[in-house]
């Protein structure tokens, strides 16, 4: 068996060599952070023996942790600064948070599920990440009162980047969203430029849906009702 904390580490440092550095990930210090977090601790513990795969794993409510490779990718593009604030709208396990947290001063992070942001938020607490704000609720909104963010990233697909966002963004700051229906979504990031955006489409993903005012409806579907 494999619970055992070498072996994570060891785990943890195969990842990054195989899944990500031979893949073009490059910042060392998002390595560095894919690295030191432990993974597992953030997947239900009958799945800990796969948390270093190179895939999505489930985290209940039908909701999952993604990908190693797409939590560094996004992470990589956001350019993090030990001194930024950034926003995450969909914290699910806790992870990308807690990889956020090691980059950068202070993370908020909006999660709609109760359950899921109370076992990220003890998990985050037993790690001693202590740099991490939780909130239930619809994370479309936004956190209207920790604005202005440096850089705001979103992990739930939503049918275009919801508005009151872009609005939270500083002035140059990146974003970063899974933009589609259900199952395909286009990677974008969108730059503030003034009252002017800049967005460029990255790569194609798979997210589920953000569920919300500025997300899809209820069932993650994108028919409008009539
Ligand atoms: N970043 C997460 C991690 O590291 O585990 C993975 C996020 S998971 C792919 C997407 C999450 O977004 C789910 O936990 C889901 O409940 C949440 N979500 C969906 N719509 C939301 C909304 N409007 N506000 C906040 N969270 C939302």
């Amino acid at each position: 068996m494999f619970h055992d904390k070498t072996n994570f580490e060891e785990a943890r440092h195969r990842m990054v060599e195989r899944q990500l550095v031979q893949r073009g990930i490059t910042d060392e210090r998002v390595l560095q952070a894919m690295r030191e977090v432990p993974r597992h601790r953030f997947v239900p513990e009958d799945l800990w023996d796969m948390a270093y795969r190179d895939t999505p794993l489930p985290i209940g409510h039908g909701q999952t942790i993604s990908q190693p490779y797409i939590v560094a990718y996004m992470t990589q593009m956001l350019h993090l600064k030990p001194e930024d604030r950034v926003l995450e709208v969909g914290t699910g396990s806790g992870y990308q948070a807690a990889i956020l947290s090691r980059l950068a001063k202070q993370v908020y992070t909006i999660e709609r599920v109760e359950e899921l942001a109370r076992r990220a938020k003890r998990i985050l607490q037993e790690l001693g990440y202590d740099n991490v704000l939780i909130r239930v609720g619809d994370g479309s909104h936004g956190w209207p009162e920790a604005a202005p963010f440096d850089a705001i990233i979103v992990t739930a697909a939503a049918p275009e980047v919801p508005p009151p966002l872009i609005a939270q963004l500083a002035d140059g700051a990146p974003l970063i969203a899974p933009i589609g229906p259900a199952g395909y979504q286009d990677l974008v990031r969108l730059y503030k430029r003034g009252d002017r955006t800049e967005t460029e489409y990255l790569t194609p993903v798979a997210f589920v849906p953000l569920v919300g005012e500025h997300g899809w409806r209820e069932r993650g579907s994108e028919e409008e009702e009539t």
